[in-house]
């Protein structure tokens, strides 16, 4: 255990760390510590004897999450930290809606529809209405919904608020009230929950069943929540209730840093918390650990334009760095150019590794010209978010089908793939079973199973019945085999991975390999045991599903260990840090986005995403614009983002590129630039034939186990054990192990325990096992 953690505060944050009872609101500007202070108010928390498993975190990613609990464990040592409710809230809610969820007429193993899956079922009852998509577009329709849930209005109230059907009157769309009701009817009927009913129907849950909201409030005697300004109204009544009996509630946020209003947060959240208990208390702090003078300086200057916000005056004690870079191009492949080069020399003067670096843009399309730069140059990265892995047809049509097997009322998904790969039902066929679905007020796939009734005939008939009769195998396969051995199935039964694999062309090529590493992640969830070192024979496909769809844009990131640039939008850049960060695209209409330059308050959002973006930033900053750029297939013309006026003249070097950039010579010194922009594009080279894209050393190998022992039980070395041996496991009693296998550094045991129902698998790196 660390027993100096709270020497590594300054007062303010121990003070807050070390106020244990009561509410208590942290705000405080970015880099003050804010994220830190509440992780070491968890292990303070159970350093004083509060039970894990009465604590909850909520955060605004699973990345967020993942680290908080690393930090405490790293804080206490053992690994009690695992007991804790962690997590952003959708995860969290998705998790006790599982046990609870049948009380509102779900099944518990309820799919969950991402952003996609919702908007083509919006999609369907548009069409299905006959309404005129250009007055209906189904995304705007979507994100009334939305909007209607995140501040927990049902369809009924939607369509009895005055106010909204004056608006949606004059938005043409008088009928996004029904189509809301009916979205909703569908889903239940399917069996599923969108991202926002994770929130909505748990405050229904809530509300509607005092057992339920006992059995939590009881529960959760602790709660924390980071990033407090942008939570909605539905996240911010939740809390309200969980908390209202020990009121043990500390909120960290920073109004400076409030940038989701369009997803219907609101910063009152903040200004409520005071009125809303007795005796909370506030505390402040107000020195950056995070930047250096330049960058802070420059933040600080430019979100003082904003009127309205809670002052605070953050400072630093860090040293003054480099002026922030500002730098033309002219035109946005030159940008992605710029950035490039730029990456690569400061790794050669600066002795950088490549995730020091992050490019933050405003929206996810700007990717592109960075990701074809960064490749001519080898120089590796991931891209955060935008089309992510899960978001690409195939991977999409794969778990489509493990859905189906999951949830056969999920109408969604086996619209998605009853006829792919091609199978004959085409898309009458298709319009008929779901007008039956409709009319007699059954599910899809009941009316497929019944399709001779319903008067399906010939080769349709036997298509149909073949596709059933093929699901109805996979889940039969449930039983007895885990999720990769459903899924290797499915890949084969389908002809699906066939069929891509024939495909030659790139794309084809491209497609193959994701689906083949769909299948690798789904192997490695089965072969990673439980939180007990336990190795599941089964484990569940319910479970996988349920994991992957709520990753969220920021979290797909799975090893941020990996030496690579990260490329992301500001709002998935929230909490996080870099040494060195470059924002571009400051152009007007792009950052402040030309959708938001029309009132005040959008226009100081933006802003506030401006102040996000720089105060990310460690130990340098380069800010970035281009004079034209090709959006929406034109070549637009773009005046410099106003923010960039904004700016204190004496931290910002507005000469760094000079003109050299746009025509040879050299920029930043050093490394010259000529003729690189002129180069046609290539392949990317190989990193060894790159001298620019040096790859960093290697780190000393870490220890492989992450086994850490509890204090008082102490695991013996996997390698003196052998079958016959009476072991006793922390949860699961004494035991004997009947067999082993497996490399001698990845060995696995079957063990009796006779208390704990029999057999299992344990993987002995993780396990606590010990001799007895
Ligand atoms: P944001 O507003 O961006 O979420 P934050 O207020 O949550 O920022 P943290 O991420 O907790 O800030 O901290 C910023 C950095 O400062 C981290 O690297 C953290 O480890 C460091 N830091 C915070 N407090 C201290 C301290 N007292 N001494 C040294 N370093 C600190
Ligand atoms: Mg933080």
């Amino acid at each position: 255990m660390k027993a100096n953690y709270l020497d590594d505060l300054n007062e303010r944050q121990r003070e807050a760390v070390i106020s244990l009872k009561g509410p208590l609101m942290i705000i405080a500007g970015a880099g003050s510590g804010k994220t830190k202070v509440l992780t070491t108010r968890i292990a303070h928390l159970m350093r004083n004897g509060v039970d894990a498993f009465n604590i909850l975190a909520l955060t605004f990613t699973n990345k967020a999450a993942k680290e908080m609990k690393e930090r405490v464990e790293k804080i206490l040592g053992g690994n009690e930290a695992r007991n804790l409710y962690i997590g952003t809230f959708h995860s969290v809610f998705a998790r006790l809606l599982r046990a609870d969820a049948p009380k509102l007429g779900y099944p518990g193993d309820f799919t969950i529809y991402d952003a996609d899956d919702a908007k083509s079922v919006v999609k369907t009852i548009i069409n299905e209405l006959n309404l005129d998509d250009k007055h209906y577009k189904p995304n705007l329709v979507y994100n009334r919904i939305s909007a209607a849930k995140n501040s927990l209005m049902g369809p009924e109230e939607y369509q009895h608020d005055y106010y909204i059907q004056q608006e949606d009157q004059r938005a043409s769309r008088p009928l996004t009230g029904k189509i809301y009701d009916m979205y909703a009817k569908r889903c239940f009927k399917n069996g599923a929950m969108d991202f926002d009913d994770l929130l909505f129907k748990m405050y229904v849950l809530l509300k509607s069943f005092p057992e339920v909201l006992a059995k939590y409030q009881h529960k959760f005697q602790y709660i924390m929540i980071d990033e407090y300004q942008d939570t909605n109204p539905a996240q911010y009544e939740i809390v309200k209730l969980l908390g209202a009996v020990h009121e043990n509630i500390c909120v960290v946020g920073d109004d400076a840093q409030s940038i989701y209003s369009f997803r219907g947060a609101t910063i009152q959240n903040i200004l409520q918390f005071e009125k809303d208990y007795d005796d909370v208390k506030v505390v402040k702090l107000e020195q950056n650990y995070r930047s250096t003078k330049s960058i802070l300086n420059v933040a600080n200057e430019v979100i003082a334009k904003n009127k309205g916000q809670i002052e605070k005056n953050l400072w630093t004690d860090n040293a003054e760095g480099d002026k922030i870079k500002l730098i033309r191009t002219n035109t946005d492949n030159e940008e992605g150019k710029f950035v490039s080069d730029t990456i690569a020399e400061q790794k050669l003067r600066n002795h950088y590794n490549n995730r020091d670096f992050c490019i933050l843009y405003r929206t996810n399309a700007q990717s592109r010209a960075f990701e074809e730069s960064l490749r001519r140059l080898a120089i590796p990265y991931r891209i955060f978010g935008g089309l992510s892995f899960y978001q690409r047809k195939e991977i999409k049509d794969f778990i489509a089908y493990l859905r189906v097997i999951m949830n056969s009322r999920d109408e969604e998904a086996i619209k998605r793939i009853i006829n792919y790969p091609v199978r004959g039902i085409g898309k009458t066929t298709i319009e008929k079973v779901s007008i039956y679905a409709n009319d007699q007020n059954i599910t899809f796939w009941q009316v497929l199973e019944n399709a001779r009734d319903f008067g399906f005939k010939g080769g349709t008939l036997d298509a149909i019945d073949n596709f059933v009769t093929m699901i109805q195998s996979f889940r039969i396969m449930l039983d007895k085999h885990n999720a990769y051995e459903v899924a290797v199935q499915v890949g084969k039964s389908t002809n699906m991975v066939k069929e891509l694999f024939n495909d030659k062309t790139t794309e084809g090529l491209a497609r193959y390999e994701n689906v083949q590493e769909l299948l690798n992640s789904i192997k490695e969830f089965t072969e990673t045991p439980t939180e007990d070192g336990e190795l599941l024979d089964n484990k569940s496909l319910g479970i996988y599903l349920q994991q992957i769809t709520l990753l969220t844009d920021a979290d797909n990131t799975n090893d941020e260990n990996s030496d690579v640039v990260k490329l992301m939008t500001i709002h998935a850049a929230k909490g996080l840090e870099f040494p060195v960060v470059f924002t571009v695209g400051l152009e007007e209409s792009l950052f402040p986005s030309g959708m938001s330059i029309n009132s005040r308050e959008e226009l100081e959002e933006e802003r506030r995403l401006f102040y996000v973006a720089v105060t990310r930033a460690k130990s340098r900053l380069f800010l970035t614009y281009a004079n034209s750029r090709y959006r929406f297939g034109q070549l637009q013309q773009n005046e410099p983002s106003r923010f960039l006026d904004e700016m204190p003249e004496n931290f910002v070097d507005r000469s760094y590129a000079g003109g050299g950039l746009r025509n040879t010579g050299s920029v930043g010194g050093g490394v010259s630039w000529g003729g690189m922009f002129d180069k046609k594009r290539t392949t990317p080279a190989p990193a060894a034939s790159n001298p620019l894209a040096r790859t960093a050393p290697k780190p000393a190998a870490a220890p492989v186990s992450t086994h850490v022992p509890t204090p008082g039980f102490t695991a013996d070395d996997p390698a003196t054990m052998e079958a016959g041996m009476d072991v006793e496991h922390q949860k699961f009693g004494f035991g004997k192990i009947l067999n082993l296998e497996g490399a001698p550094n990845n060995r696995i045991a079957t063990v009796m325990f006779p208390q704990a129902g029999g057999e299992k698998k344990i993987m002995l790196n993780y396990a606590k096992l010990m001799i007895v």
